[in-house]
Order: C-alpha cells, then structure tokens, then sequence
C-alpha cells in the first residue's frame, strides 16, 4: 500500500490541524503537572511532519511512516518526542508490504510495545500509554470509527484520577492526581484525526 492510497497528506494536514488547535489546551495541561511545553512541542513537531507531508505521501506507507517518525523525534522534543517517534518509526517498520485491518491492528500494536520498551513504561502510569493501549484493545475486538474516538476520549478521562509513574509528571508524586496527563490527550486527538480520515475514505 502507498501513501498515497491512504490520502496521508491529507491526514496529516488534519492532524496537524488539530494539534494546532489544542495546542493551548495541550500547554496548560502540561503547566498543571510539566513544564507546560507539550502543546508547543507537538505542534512544532506536526507542522514539520506537515512540511513533508507532500513528500511522505508519494512513498511506500512504511516508508512514510517511518520518515515521519524521525521528523517528529527530531522536532517534538522533550520527553514525548522520542515515544511518539518511535510508536511511528516502528508501526513503519513492522507493517507488511500489502497491509490488511488485521496487519495494520498487529503492527500497531508491535508499535505501542516499542514505546513501552523506550519509555521503561507500561499502561497504568498515566502516560500516552494509557490511550494508546485500550485503543489496540478496542482495534483487536473489532472496534472502528466513532466506537475507537469514545475509547479514546474515555481512556485520556482515565488518566484524571492516576498518579504518575513515569516522566515529569511522576515528580509530583500525589499532586499530579486529578489532572489530565498531557501525552494521553494528545495522543486521544491524533486518534480522532486518524478515525475521522479513515472515515471520510472509506
Ligand atoms: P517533557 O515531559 O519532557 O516536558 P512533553 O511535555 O512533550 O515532554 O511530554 C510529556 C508526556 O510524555 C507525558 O504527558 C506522557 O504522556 C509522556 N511520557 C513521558 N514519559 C513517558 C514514558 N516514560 N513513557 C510513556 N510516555 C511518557
Ligand atoms: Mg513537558
């Protein structure tokens, strides 16, 4: 499969978009319980993924993948630059050539215990993990669409009442309970971008 079948520049330009918009949501979750840099570093990482998107799109999908896994380990910065840029550098790397849904759900999956392996993190710890796993639950179940967006949503509400374990965040010790992680809310807007593109293709 290409790129280009999955209309990805588009997809990025739609994540992109949503990040842009969230950014300041995405900072002030981050004041409560960082440094307050997520949203200004995942914007800067998507508009660079942005700026190649035209370049990304004509390429093998694993390619692309892979290219803008780097991109985003190059731009984001912090803590969740390397995680993000891994969860795409290796869905890259295990997808097969010709990706069926069932392909697609394995690598992801692969994708996500490549984070844990690069974060020294598991589900649980109020990180991006926190979303990025019940949503490959909800894919392996059959999950899709609007189905994939609540769990999400529902999976970045989770974190609220966790203490952190792992990052910045794991500093405050209790007092980061009650407040969003800020990788779980990006990463449940780059799901909703995903699951609204692949909708609008389908
Ligand atoms: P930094 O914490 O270095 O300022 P960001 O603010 O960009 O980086 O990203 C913070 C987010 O990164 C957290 O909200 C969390 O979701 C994620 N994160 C941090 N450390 C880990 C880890 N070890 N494993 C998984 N996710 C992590
Ligand atoms: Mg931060």
């Amino acid at each position: 499969m290409t790129a280009a079948a999955l209309d990805l520049e588009a997809l990025i330009a739609a994540a992109a978009d949503t990040i842009a918009a969230h950014a300041d949501e995405l900072t002030a979750l981050d004041q409560a319980i960082g440094d307050g840099d997520h949203g200004v570093n995942m914007k800067r990482g998507l508009e660079a993924v942005r700026a190649e998107a035209g370049q990304s799109s004509v390429k093998p999908l694993s390619d692309a993948l892979k290219a803008i896994g780097t991109r985003l380990v190059m731009t984001v910065g912090g803590a969740s630059g390397p995680l993000f840029g891994t969860l795409f550098m290796a869905l890259g790397k295990e997808l097969p050539g010709n990706p069926d849904r069932a392909a697609f759900v394995s690598a992801f999956g692969k994708a996500i215990e490549a984070v844990g392996a690069r974060g020294k993190s598991q589900a649980g710890q109020k990180t991006m993990l926190d979303v990025l796993v019940p949503v490959q639950q909800a894919l392996v179940s059959g999950k899709a669409g609007a189905e994939i967006v609540a769990v999400a949503d529902a999976a970045a509400e989770a974190t609220v009442p966790m203490k952190a374990l792992r990052g910045r965040a794991s500093f405050l010790g209790e007092r980061s309970i009650g407040h969003m992680d800020p990788g779980a809310r990006s990463t449940a807007l780059l799901v909703r971008a995903v699951a609204d593109h692949i909708g609008s293709i389908a």
